[in-house]
Order: structure tokens, then sequence, then C-alpha cells
């Protein structure tokens, strides 16, 4: 058991972490004592798709190591720029299924609301790289057209949010669009699919605590860590507030070469996810993005890593292993062959 105190975080904190955030490579390298001739010559200019690492986050990395199963994936590296047959820019056809702005529907009971474009962290694997954020994303002025869908939709019971970030937003953003899904009744659950409580876990602040133990709807909160060492005490503190908000905690991680594509690696997250009050919910392939094809891991080397996590974990540590297929009605379960 893990003892804790109740987080007293407010948003000033955890603004001037997000706003103190590296964005530049020079400053990353810099930060993290790292060779300085290791630093790829493109990078030095600006890029399609920019450094950004808060302090939290950078805390956890050993400065010195390039080969730091965090710094992974947040390091620029002149792979990116490489053309690989196959990764795309918009690997999961994400631009078709969006009836309106910042609402995509493919799942019969689902819905997902992209509030925000922004991200906390640029993680470099990221199947939205290339995403058009900022012109799919809701304005404030949006979340009235968002009720009529949902309520000319009563299939759907469930909203997402995802992003970018759903967690850069405000408390008081937040809190709006509880109020809108409150007031619809076929809406039961919210979930909150966010990478923020593992990068600024100081983000989970008082205010949102309230507001989630406040809504009539069931919430659940997906955190995405891919690796054991990005769970800390502070971490913990934060996931533990949420449990008493009543808050439900699942994750999910991408499988990444050089990061977690280790039996050891994959069954130390899981139990230190269990030990954070979080059950393993997804392990996603990597969907093939341009300029990620260096995380890449195939599918058969994942499917025996599944294997010995079958061997020596209980069942409810096991994440699902899945994939996205373009044009796919839901994730694609990547068949074990377990006997
Ligand atoms: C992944 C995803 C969902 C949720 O799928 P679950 O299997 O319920 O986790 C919903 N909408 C979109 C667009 C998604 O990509
Ligand atoms: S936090 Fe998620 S959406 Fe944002 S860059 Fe990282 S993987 Fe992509």
């Amino acid at each position: 058991m893990i003892t804790r105190t109740a987080p007293t975080w407010h948003t000033e904190d955890w603004q001037i972490l997000l706003s103190g955030s590296i964005r530049s490579p020079e400053a990353l390298w810099k930060r993290l004592e790292l060779p300085l001739e290791t630093l790829p010559a493109g990078l030095r200019g600006h890029q399609a798709f920019p450094v950004r690492v808060p302090e939290p986050y950078l805390d956890k990395i050993q400065p010195g190591r390039l080969d730091d199963p965090l710094l992974l994936q947040v390091l620029p590296v002149a792979a990116e720029s490489e053309t690989v047959p196959g990764f795309v820019a918009d690997p999961l056809g994400e631009r078709q299924a969006n009836p309106q702005i910042g609402l995509l529907h493919k799942y019969q009971s689902r819905v997902l609301l992209v509030l925000s474009g922004a991200c906390a962290v640029n993680c470099r694997y990221c199947f939205r790289r290339h995403f058009p954020y900022a012109d799919n994303r809701l304005s404030s002025h949006e979340f009235d057209p968002v009720g009529a869908y949902l309520q000319a939709h009563p299939e759907v019971n469930e909203v997402i949010l995802s992003g970018g970030d759903p967690l850069v937003v405000s408390n008081a953003r937040i809190s709006s669009l509880l109020n809108l899904l409150e007031n619809i009744p076929s809406v039961q659950r919210l979930r909150i699919h966010s990478r923020v409580p593992v990068v600024i876990p100081q983000r989970i602040d008082a205010g949102l605590l309230d507001a989630l133990a406040q809504t009539r709807l069931d919430v659940v909160l997906v955190t995405h860590s891919n690796h054991p060492r990005e769970l800390d005490a502070v971490f913990d503190t934060a996931m533990g507030a949420l449990r008493q908000a009543g808050v439900h905690l699942l994750n999910q991680a991408v499988l990444l070469r050089g990061v977690n594509d280790q039996a050891d690696v994959l069954v130390a997250l899981s139990e230190r996810l269990f030990q954070g009050g979080i059950l393993p919910y997804y392990l996603h392939l990597l969907d093939p993005v341009a300029g990620a094809h260096h995380f890449d891991v195939p599918e058969a080397e994942a499917r025996s890593l599944m294997v010995q996590l079958h061997r020596r974990l209980p069942g409810f540590l096991i994440p699902r292993l899945v994939r996205e297929i373009s044009g796919k009605p839901g994730k694609t379960l990547i068949d074990l062959h377990l006997s």
C-alpha cells in the first residue's frame, strides 16, 4: 500500500509548468547534458512537429543518456525526416469520420471530442503528428452543436475526450462541457484520454477533482504511460486523489522500439500501474505515421511479447494488444494464437 496525501495543487502550479516547457532541440540537449555533437544538424531549424517537454517529465529522465527510454519518446532524431513506404501522414483516415468540427463518431456507442489541439508534451511517435489540429477542435461556441448531435444520437452513451490533450484546457471549460453532457440523459460515461497526468501530474488540481467528484457521469481516466519509470510518487498522489473522487483508472500504452519492447519492461509497467491503482487497458501497435518508423515493432514480435506476459502476469494485468486499421469500425484485436 502506498500512503498518499491529498494534493493541494492549483491552476497556477501546472500552468507555470506547462508554459515553462522546453521547446527546442538545443534546450533539450542542454537540460539533459547530452553530447552536443549528437544533435542532428537537420534539426537546428524550425520543425513541423516541434519539441515540447515539461519539467516534471524531464526530471524523470537520466541526464547524459541518449538511450533513456523516456528520453527516446521526446527526442527528435534525423530518422524522422526519412520517407518509408507504408508510413503516411493520416494512417487512420480520421479526416473521413468527422461529421462536424471537433467530433469523431466511428464507433456506435462512443463519440470522441477534440477539446484541444495542443498537448503538454510532443511524443515523437504520435499518430496525430500531421493531423490538422488547428482547424479541428472545439471552441466554446461550438459546444451547442455537440449537444444537438448527442440529442439526435441517443445510441451514444459515452463521450471520450481526446486530443490533442483534453487536460491542457481550463477547469472552467471542462466544467461547462460536463454541464452540457449531464443534461443529455443518454450520456452515462465520460472518458478522458490524457498523457498529462504522466508528464504534469500537478494538473490534477483541486478544481478538477471537485468537478469530477460532483458530476452524475461515471468518469474514466485513461492515462497514457509507456514505461514504469514514468510513474513516480507525485503521479501516485494524483491518482490516489482521482480514485477518491470516484474516477476509474485505466492505462493505454504504445509498443515502442527501444522504449518498452521487452517483456521485463511491460511486466514492470503493469505491476507499477497496479500499485498506482490503474489497470492496463490497451497496448497499441504503432500506427504507421510518417516520421515514426524508427519506433516500429513488427506484429510477430509483439505477439511473442504478449505470450510472455500471459505466462508472467495475472489476466487482469494483461493489456489487449490492438492495432487500428483505417476504415474498420473498431480497434482490431491481434490474435495471439494462445492455446
Ligand atoms: C479508440 C477510439 C474510441 C474508443 O474505443 P474503445 O475501444 O472504446 O477504447 C472511440 N473513438 C475513436 C475515434 C477512437 O479512435
Ligand atoms: S500526448 Fe498523445 S496526442 Fe499528444 S503528442 Fe503525445 S501521443 Fe500525441
